[in-house]
């Protein structure tokens, strides 16, 4: 169990399962199995696995895939897998084991909600591939099947909450997640990316509508941004709303593509700067507070599991050197942040 382990804590979980691997995108795609695999060899290197609990995902059910999604589509996808493959959009790639493993991949996550809704452990890390932020009710798009998190807190919503927090910092908009709920304010969705960019969605101005309006909350960032702009954008929008929400639970859709070794995006986050961000947004919404991070993208297998590593250590509160720096942003971002706030502050108190 923890065998040598200074800390004998586990509170934190890890969803991963070998069958994520069998998920094949081709030889070329940068949504890899690789990408499982270097974060799973960081984790045992550094001797942070034998602090986790390892949580085995099940399938998810028909039914709770159909939370989020139509029943054609799903089945679609089933019939594309069926007959060994295909292409689900010119980015998305399916094999024959996709479905299932897209299944697993949502169920991964469903599970993990649960240990920590059950109060089995205070947070849990889901590795988990295909990722899912992209994916639309009726059409998988942009590596993603099925939209894990949008089908997590739509689970979390059936078990009686009524105030969870999406936090996406993938550096692309979330735009399937961002649909899901647009109209829903039990679920506030916060999302940074860089923008213009792909999926093109996810200006300031989207804010939600009808019961939704004021629970989304988007941050599209110039390309080129760094630690001190993301710091203040966490700190300036994201703490003060998430304190006034006060969520019961918490969903990071984590992509790891704002890093600065990433091959497709242009951002330039260091790898500690996630384990900072998962501080501040910890802070925000106190002591207590329950978090499921589920991986999204990130290319570069280096950054991407050595990042990891920092967000799990400051999870777990051993997070070297923590605490949030102060951070000066550039002008771009400051007068960025300034719009946000002016739209904003109908709904939040900025
Ligand atoms: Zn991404």
């Amino acid at each position: 169990m923890s065998k040598g382990s200074s800390n004998g804590d586990k509170s934190t979980g890890l969803v991963y399962h070998h069958d994520f691997l069998k998920h094949d995108t081709g030889a070329y795609h940068p949504e890899r199995a690789a990408r499982l695999t270097a974060i799973i060899e960081r984790l045992e290197s550094s001797g942070l696995s034998e602090r986790l609990v390892r949580i085995s995902p099940e399938p998810a059910a028909l039914e709770q895939i159909e939370y989020v999604h139509e029943r054609s589509y799903i089945e679609s996808v089933r019939e594309v897998c069926e007959r060994g493959g295909g292409m689900l959009d010119p980015d998305t790639p399916v094999s024959a084991a996709s479905y299932e493993v897209a299944l697993l991949a949502a169920g991964g996550v469903i599970k993990a909600v649960e240990e920590v809704l059950n109060g089995n452990l205070k947070s849990v890390f889901a590795a988990v591939r295909p990722p899912g932020h992209h994916a639309e009710r009726s059409r998988g798009m942009g590596f993603c099947i099925f939209n894990n998190v949008a089908i997590a807190a739509e689970h979390l919503k059936r078990r009686g909450l009524r105030r969870i927090l999406i936090v996406d910092w993938d550096v692309h908009h979330g735009n399937g997640t961002q649909n899901a709920f647009y109209e829903d304010a039990s679920v506030l969705y916060f999302s940074t990316h860089q923008y213009p960019y792909y999926p093109g969605t996810g200006w300031l101005d989207e804010v939600g509508s009808g019961d939704g309006r004021g629970f989304t909350v988007n941050v599209p960032l110039p390309a080129g941004c760094g630690d001190p702009d993301y710091i203040y954008v966490f700190k300036e929008v994201l703490a003060p709303i998430a304190a006034e929400f006060r969520p019961e639970f918490v969903l990071i859709s984590a992509g790891f593509d704002p890093h600065a070794s990433d091959p497709l995006a242009g951002m330039r986050l260091s790898s500690r700067t996630f384990g900072v961000l998962t501080e501040v947004i910890k802070s925000a919404v106190g002591g207590g507070g329950r978090i499921v991070v589920s991986l999204e993208g990130g290319y570069s297998l280096n950054a991407l599991a050595e990042s990891v590593q920092y967000v799990l250590e400051a999870l777990r509160d051993e997070f070297e050197g923590g605490g949030v720096p102060e951070a000066e942003a550039r002008a771009a971002v400051r007068n960025r942040v300034a719009e946000i706030k002016r739209i904003q502050r109908e709904y939040w108190g900025l």
